[in-house]
């Protein structure tokens, strides 16, 4: 058997990955573009830009232009509009194409908004060198993918924008709770644990731009496993659906 496996493999296809090879075949749907075309081109470079700002360890062939190309095909196997004259498009692909699908397929906009959102904030080219670590935890990764995933995390643990916000909050309301479930560490844990609470930002995480400023209404303080519940389900829970959970027994 060849190396299959092996350390020379390229890293499967990324949500954020996909996303950006789902809005081409979308966006030219009745025709995808062949594999010397401008766009497969374009689709190649942006993907490698996207790996590196990722920190993905990738190889001589990543995402190169046949690969690139491959993928749109792959995507051929899930659409009706060319399954149902009988063909079969390219049966072979992970799973993640078809998650993407049908999570995106049926809405254009949605899709366009997302992958205009992935392809800004690697096109900036100023993203933290911090984000190439973040997103190890257990944080499920948002529907729109890594890059936006760790670029909510690294927002929302701006060590000053969380003690402004902190503060701002102590000034209105005396004392720090969480926003969701009223939890006040202070009560519990004594004086020392006054602090104790994280910073959630409230953003639908498609609206994140690197070089954009976190204002503090963009910000929610809650309680450690309220946040954890927020970030452990896809999608993410909203603050209102938060809330309900937290408050659904009363
Ligand atoms: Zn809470
Ligand atoms: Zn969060």
């Amino acid at each position: 058997m060849a190396d299959a496996g092996g350390p020379k493999r390229n890293p499967t296809w990324s949500r954020d990955e996909l996303i950006l090879a789902l809005d081409l075949y979308v966006r030219h749907r009745d025709r995808p573009p062949g594999k010397t075309s401008r766009e497969i081109e374009e689709l190649s470079r942006e993907l490698n830009v996207l790996g590196e700002t990722l920190g993905h360890r990738h190889f001589e062939k990543y995402r190169n232009v046949n690969g690139t190309y491959m993928k749109l095909m792959n995507f051929r196997r899930l659409d009706p509009a060319y399954t149902s004259g009988g063909r079969v498009g390219l049966t072979r692909g992970g799973g993640g194409e078809e998650a993407v699908w049908n999570e995106f397929a049926a809405d254009a906009d949605r899709l366009h908004r997302v992958a205009k959102a992935i392809r800004e904030n690697f096109r900036a080219g100023d993203v933290h060198p911090e984000l190439q670590q973040l997103g190890a935890d257990d944080t499920i990764e948002a529907q729109e993918g890594q890059l936006v995933t760790r670029l909510h995390r690294h927002r929302e643990r701006s060590g000053k924008l969380v003690q402004r916000k902190k503060a701002q909050f102590c000034a209105r309301h005396g004392r720090l709770f969480c926003e969701a479930c009223r939890f006040e560490a202070e009560e519990v844990y004594g004086e020392r644990s006054s602090g104790v609470i994280e910073c959630h930002h409230i953003q639908p995480v498609h609206t994140l731009r690197t070089g954009l400023v976190t204002r503090l209404d963009d910000l929610a303080l809650i309680c450690a496993n309220c946040h954890r519940a927020v970030h452990a389900q896809s999608p993410w829970l909203g603050m209102e659906e938060l809330r309900a959970l937290v408050f659904r027994n009363e």
